[in-house]
């Protein structure tokens, strides 16, 4: 082989190698991996190509004079190379994943079974809607779940995620708002708890309203009277998440309502927890207005690493004429997409949010989840979702800090008050987590408590599974309390890279690959 590693290079300048040096940069048989064309061994392929006839040049002269530059590798080379890529991932597949806030449930096989249909898997967007009448039904199908779940009358299913929804809603709010003013409405407040996911008041801010934060009172809960006093004529809208991202439910819910539209604003209600009253309350009956609901947290469908999702909005009578284009409709010769401005009737829709009709996919997933698990499965998902999260507070509770009293939803969240003096941080303790196998929970998030830990277990954890987390996760906190110190500040050992810079990682990321020759000319 060309290629031969040059064993004198340190693995990673700058980043401490885990536990002993090896001749390879190997841990036992966690595998260092080299770039694809680090990797390169010139003229080697894992594959024969039949030589190119000679052919009258159609180009112009615009036809490649150079190498084109890809590696040369064997078949065996590249199947190795991405399988020990693919293991680099952690994933619910894997182990336990306890991140807050973002519902990382088990993904049932069946659904991934129904989504390899030939007629889903093979589907085009472009075919014409005759021949791809039973992916319209499902679609409309998983609409009408979605609106029945909720309690709401319009559905958008383009979306592509819980923030892509959560821009539908904030821009049918702003044209119903623009609609009923005659023309720019001067509303352009919007009010947001202080322990709102990111997502809400940025999405407020691209849409062009100013953010206006509202106090949580000693219970982590939106305070109704310092809501109420934040009303007046130039309030849009108030975003607000049932459970909120505390892990709380929110019981004010419908004296909000009536004190936002009393004021003439609208209630946009963030639902990527929905996972947490699913199948028990409907949002609708609470007097919300529009509610992006995450399928691939709720309804399962894999997520992490960037996607994809799906965040089908619900609307009320009142936005529901601004619904995106296209949507669904059928009679009694079968299913049609709405997608011109012609077609749309009396309908004044934002427009469209996304190429073609959505994450089909994920739809397919998500509507067999429902089918399988039924009305009663769903109410299920949730109470399981809501005790596991109790018994974990509960059996953590004496020896960690909940940062608020009582029973939780989903999730419980706790801060480092238990830390105190032990010269550990929340990222310290997350990062002991690795060594004992364990993804750490979500951290300093909400932003409203110190060092906040938020740990969703969500439904589908077994009690075993919990035990093992609760037991790991109690002997960390005592050995933190006994004065332990050096066992959180030099964790992670165990892992192939231990502490990362990750503000120079988000500052000047290195996403480009430079032969080495490039890169020591660049350095000049
Ligand atoms: C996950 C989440 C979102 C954003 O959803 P994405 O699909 O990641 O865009 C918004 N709000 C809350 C409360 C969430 O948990």
């Amino acid at each position: 082989m060309a290629h031969s590693r040059d064993l004198s290079r340190p693995r990673q300048a700058g980043s401490p190698v885990a536990a002993r040096d090896t001749v390879l940069g190997h841990q036992g048989l966690r595998l260092e991996e080299d770039l694809l064309f680090e990797l390169d061994s010139p003229g080697l392929s894992g594959v024969d190509l039949p030589n190119v006839p000679a052919v009258e040049a159609r180009l112009g002269g615009l036809e490649r004079r150079s190498e084109i530059g890809l590696p040369g590798l064997s078949e065996p080379e590249i199947v190795r190379h991405y399988t020990r890529l693919s293991q680099k991932n952690y994933a619910i597949d894997m182990g336990t994943y306890p991140l807050g806030s973002c519902t990382m449930k088990h993904n049932p096989r069946l659904n991934e079974k129904v989504v390899r249909l030939p007629g889903f898997a093979g589907l085009h967007p472009l075919q014409p809607v005759e021949t791809a009448q039973g992916a319209l039904e499902l679609i409309d199908a998983t609409a009408q779940w979605l609106k029945t779940l909720t309690g709401m009358p319009a559905i958008a299913m383009s979306p592509a995620a819980g923030a892509h929804g959560e821009l539908c809603g904030m821009m049918a709010i702003r044209a119903a708002l623009d609609a009923r003013d005659g023309g720019e409405t001067p509303r352009r407040r919007v009010l947001v708890p202080e322990s709102a996911h990111g997502t809400n008041p940025a999405t407020a801010a691209a849409c062009g309203f100013t953010v206006d934060p509202i106090p949580a009172n000693d219970d982590g809960r939106v305070d109704v009277a310092a809501f109420a006093a934040k009303l007046g004529d130039d309030v849009a809208a108030v975003m607000l998440t049932n459970p909120n991202t505390c892990g709380l439910f929110e019981p004010d819910m419908i004296e909000i309502a009536r004190l936002i539209h009393q004021a003439d604003g609208y209630f946009y209600c963030d639902g990527a927890n929905f996972n947490a009253i699913v199948g028990r309350v409907r949002p609708g009956d609470l007097g919300i207005d529009c509610m992006h609901i995450n399928l691939h947290k709720t309804f399962s469908t894999p997520h992490g690493g960037g996607g994809p999702g799906a965040g089908p909005v619900v609307l009320s009578e009142a936005l529901a004429p601004f619904a995106p284009r296209p949507w669904i409709v059928h009679d009694g010769d079968g299913f049609a997409l709405v997608e011109n401005d012609a077609d749309t009737g009396d309908a004044t829709p934002i427009g469209r949010l996304k190429g073609f009709h959505g994450q089909m996919g994920m739809f397919v997933r998500a509507f067999a989840y429902m089918l399988s698990h039924g009305k009663d499965g769903l109410s299920q998902v949730s109470g399981d979702a809501v005790l596991n999260a109790n018994y974990v507070m509960a059996r953590l509770q004496d020896v960690m800090t909940p940062s608020f009293e009582g029973p939780c939803m989903h999730e419980c969240l706790f801060d480092d008050r238990f830390l105190d003096g032990s010269g550990v941080t929340t990222l310290d303790f997350s990062k002991a987590m690795i060594d004992e196998g364990y993804h750490p929970m979500t951290m300093y998030f909400p932003l409203v408590v110190h060092g906040a830990m938020l740990i969703e277990p969500t439904e589908t954890e077994s009690k075993r599974g919990l035990d093992d987390f609760i037991a790991v996760m109690r002997r960390l906190a005592e050995s933190a309390r006994a004065g332990e110190q050096a066992r959180f500040t030099g964790a992670p050992e165990f892992t192939p890279r231990r502490r990362l810079d990750e503000t120079m990682a988000a500052r000047k990321p290195v996403l480009r690959w430079f032969p080495a020759a490039e890169t020591a000319e660049a350095a000049e």
